[in-house]
């Protein structure tokens, strides 16, 4: 059986990327609801009009709009062979519900992925950041630049800036971490589910690290680790 799996850390850490290789790894799906919000956003939706304005002003989205999109995803069939949540829970009651959610569809957590990171280089990783619109594939112009300038490699689409990713939202959304989301990493340390990941290293070194943690795990689903690169 596949793994479930939630990546945890602050914005900036490298969690969406390393939840991308993860997924392509495992061939299980990712769920990033930054991406799913923003779709809303993009779409219009009755949704994305009530969360674009939190998601602004790097608040956090109210729970009813965000755990609702959340379940309707997890309990599609393509996600019973594991998943990993990338940007879920945030917060105390979306741990619970997340809680309520897995316990009605009889399946457990294994797994929560710490990426630890000092917030000092936060703020510039995300002021480098881009990211496709269409794809979700996230680039640092400094770190992961795409091959041609402003263009997705994976799929072609012209790249963006989130406007979210200006330095007085992004100290906003570090706030909102440190007070809501921080916390709720205990009741995954209760359980003994959490393994930290170093958010600090190069892009280059992420795919072993990768490896490394999920080492163990990949046994148990019978994946085999490739040698070289994901
Ligand atoms: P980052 O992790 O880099 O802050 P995300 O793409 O995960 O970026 O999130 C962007 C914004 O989307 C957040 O600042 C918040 O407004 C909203 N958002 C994403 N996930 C959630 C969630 N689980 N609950 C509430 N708001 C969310
Ligand atoms: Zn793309």
């Amino acid at each position: 059986m596949g793994l479930r799996i939630i990546i945890f850390g602050p914005p900036g850490s490298g969690k969406g990327t390393r939840a991308r290789l993860i997924g392509r790894l495992l061939k299980i799906p990712v769920i990033t609801t930054g991406d799913m919000l923003r779709d809303e956003v993009s779409r219009g939706t009755e949704i994305g009009l009530k969360a674009k304005e939190y998601m602004d002003r790097g608040e956090l989205v109210p729970d009813e709009l965000v755990i609702g999109l959340v379940e309707e995803r997890l309990r599609r069939p393509d996600c019973s062979g594991g998943f990993i949540l990338d940007g879920f829970p945030r917060n105390l009651n979306q741990a619970e519900a997340l809680d309520r959610i897995l316990g009605e569809m009889g399946v457990k957590l294994d797994l929560v992925l710490n990426v630890v990171v000092d917030p000092e280089i936060v703020v510039e990783r995300l002021s480098l950041r881009r990211w496709c619109p269409k794809c979700g594939a996230i680039y640092n112009l400094k770190y992961d630049p795409p091959k041609v300038d402003e263009i997705c490699d994976e799929c072609g689409a012209r790249l963006i800036q989130r406007s979210d990713d200006r330095e007085e939202v992004v100290r906003r959304r570090l706030r909102v971490y440190e007070e809501q989301t921080r916390p709720i990493l205990q009741l995954y340390l209760e359980r003994g589910l959490v393994r930290e990941m170093r958010g600090d290293i190069p892009i280059e070194e992420i795919p072993r690290e990768v490896e490394e943690v999920l080492g163990p795990y990949l046994k148990e689903t019978g994946v085999k680790a490739p040698k070289s690169g994901i």
